[in-house]
Order: structure tokens, then sequence, then C-alpha cells
């Protein structure tokens, strides 16, 4: 079939997870005119503010699972923590999941996951299973011990400098790194689409929030050497390829030494390329959906330098979420403003975040931290 003559309008996407990046998915999902399904287990969740419907359930609920696919003509998902083994069978019945349950299967499992990055030649940490506490004394200090499942934002973590260190190993099934030194810590968003075709975005630096350990600035693009940018492209493009992603994928990268090794692999739009939706010809969350529905994927050309700057929910205010500063910020010159709809704030929940574009990243960058400064969310 021609497929400039198809009615794609019809076209039916599902996503599994209603959260931020649920919502804009679906608001570009929207903007292209395709129908949009979200399962999340709170009704009224970020992404239902602009999907078309909700299948109110658990993650891990096989029967709302399977409805969501069985009614969907492509599903795909915001969040890594779910479950597998029926989105695989679906998958192996011909149904459209994309990234696939078996790559998901792999980056659900830390060690899977750096098994199949070592074993595509892309430069990684070293690292090895944790089969006793022996294992990790042998490694040598300082390490880096992660739980192979159920992490995010530095949960599941823990950096082990000494053998004094030794009690706080985490107990779970787990793998353990060479504690690397970065200067910096990269990250690049790779579109692929079934074709093979690929599109790569500017490298980008994650700024880290020390007290909770979640990125909480992202600065496009890098301030790295060119010969450093290509080297993180190649092994972002590299990476996606060694795991046949479709999709958009987030390449978290570390700078150390004048050399970039591969930290992980988000299956999804991640924070990392919020920018793209004010700095890029084609942001992340129209890239992926253009990706899993099998539109040519669009240019990544970046506009403008950008600071994205994460809004997460101050430190002892819980319950119904309030702004402050949102007149000043908004009074910034290149400032946008993005709120997700969530009810309640939490000590650092992601609650929001503001992109800042300025021809001057340096000047970006200033006026980022002074937003930091006064736009805070807190409780009423
Ligand atoms: P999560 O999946 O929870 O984001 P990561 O594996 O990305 O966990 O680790 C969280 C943070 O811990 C990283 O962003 C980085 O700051 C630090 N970290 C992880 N691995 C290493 C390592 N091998 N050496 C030094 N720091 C690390």
């Amino acid at each position: 079939m021609n497929r400039d003559h198809f009615d794609y309008l019809l076209m039916k996407i599902g996503i599994i997870g209603g959260g931020q990046l649920g919502k804009m998915m679906a608001q570009k999902a929207k903007k292209i005119g395709f129908y949009v399904t979200v399962l999340d287990p709170t009704p009224d969740c970020p992404a239902t503010q602009v999907a078309d419907k909700q299948v109110v359930g658990d993650f891990y609920d096989e029967n709302k699972l399977r409805e969501l696919v069985e009614e969907s003509d492509v599903t795909t998902y915001d969040i890594e923590h779910i479950d597998v083994e029926v989105l695989k069978e679906l998958f192996d019945k011909g149904h459209k999941i994309y990234p696939s349950p078996y790559l998901l299967d792999v980056i659900q499992d830390k060690l899977k996951q750096k098994d199949v990055l070592y074993k595509g030649g892309i430069p990684v940490p070293r690292y090895q299973k944790v089969e006793s506490s022996i294992c990790l004394e042998k490694f040598g200090f300082p390490i880096v011990q992660k739980a192979r499942k159920g992490g995010y934002d530095g949960r599941g973590v823990v950096v082990l400098r000494d053998k004094g260190d030794l009690d706080k190993a985490i107990k779970v099934e787990s793998l353990v790194e060479e504690f690397i030194d970065f200067e910096k810590e990269l990250a690049v968003m790779v579109a692929r689409n079934a074709k093979g075709e690929v599109r790569c975005y500017p490298v980008v630096e994650m700024v880290f929030d020390e007290r909770a350990n979640i990125c909480d600035m992202v600065i496009a693009p890098a301030r790295i050497e060119k010969e450093i940018e290509e080297q993180a492209k190649k092994i972002a493009i590299k990476s996606i390829e060694a795991l046949d992603g479709v999709g958009i994928f987030g390449v978290e990268m570390f700078l150390a030494k004048n050399k970039v090794l591969v930290n992980e692999i988000a299956p999804r739009p991640h924070n990392s390329g919020h920018y793209t939706i004010e700095a890029c010809l084609t942001c992340q969350f129209e890239q992926h959906v253009r990706a899993i529905t099998g539109l040519p994927l669009g240019s990544t050309k970046l506009l403008s330098p950008a600071v994205m700057v994460n809004l997460l929910g101050e430190e002892r205010c819980q319950g119904h979420s309030t702004i402050e500063g949102l007149n000043k910020a908004l009074s910034i010159s290149g400032l946008s403003f993005h709120f997700y709809g969530k009810k309640v704030t939490r000590p650092f929940r992601k609650m929001g975040h503001v992109t800042i574009l300025d021809e001057n990243l340096e000047r970006a960058i200033e006026k980022a931290k002074k937003v930091k400064d006064f736009l805070k969310v807190k409780a009423s």
C-alpha cells in the first residue's frame, strides 16, 4: 500500500504508564492526529489529561495489559518497570510493541544490559556479577554496587569506597562496577525505526542534585570537544543498534579521561531530552511516535542552545502542589514552563520543568541557576 495514501489518522497508540513522559508523548501523538489510550493505576494521571481514553490498571495486571495491547495498533511505554512476560507473549502473536519486550527484558536487568553492550563492543565500566560478598572485596575498591532489577533515580545503587563500607552493600541480586571518577555525565537521545533508520540528537551534559541523586539540570549542547562529541554519538548509535532498538532511547554516559563509557540506557523518552521540545526541529516525543508508527524520522537539528531545569518537589513539602515564583520566571526571555498536572507534591518528585533558550549558552546557564533559586513547588 502506498504509505502516503494510508489513512493513518485512525491509528491507535497504547501507552503503558501515564506520567509526564506518557503525557508529552500523548501530546505529540494527538498533534499528529492519532488516538491515544493510556494504562495507568491512577485515574486522571498526567497522560490521561491529554489522551482519548484511560484503562485504569496496574503495570503488572496481565488482563489490563492484554486489553490495552489488543485494542491498540501499536503499544509503547513510558516506564521500564512493567510486566514483560505477557508483553512477550502478545508480541509473539504479532502485536506491535515498541521497543520490543525482549529488549525491555534486557534493559530491566542491569547485568544483562551490560552483557549485551559489552558483547556489542560498546565501552562500559569494568563490571562483574556479584555471586557473594567476597566478589565485592576481590573486585578492588572503590566500587559501585547496583541491584540488577528495580532501581531508578539512584535507588538500588551504592558506592563502596573501601572495606569499611562493606556493611552498606545491598543484599539483592546485583553487579559491581569499577568506580568511574568522571568529569561529566553526558547523554544522547537516539531514535531508530523498524527499517533501521537512525537519528541522533546533540550530546548534552546532565548535572545532578547531590541530595537526591536526581538529574536536575541539562545543558545542551554539552561543553565538550568536537572529538568527544563524535565519539559519544557514535557509541550511542552503536548501543541502540546492538539492542536492535525501535523507538527513542536515552543513552547515559560518563566522560572520564577523554574517553566515553556507557552507563545505562533508557528505552523511552528521557529527562535529558526534554530540551528538544523547544530547542530541536523534531522533539524526542514526536520522534518516538514517528519511530514506533513507521513514519519517517524528523530532523534533530539544534535550533538554539538550551538549558533544562527540573522542578522537583521541595524537601519537607507534601500535599496539594502550589507553585512559587511563576510570574517572575515567565518574565525571563526565552523561558518555557511545563507543569505535569500531578495533584500531589512530594520531596524531589518530578513536578514539571523549564527550558531556557538563549543564543549564548553561558547566559542560559546563568538564567537557569537564578530560576532554580526562586521557582519552587511547595505544598499548600
Ligand atoms: P539509576 O538507574 O538509578 O539511574 P545509575 O546506574 O544511572 O542508576 O546510577 C545512578 C548514578 O550513580 C549515576 O548517574 C552516577 O552519578 C552514579 N554512578 C553509577 N555508576 C557509576 C560508576 N560506575 N562510577 C561512578 N559513578 C557511578
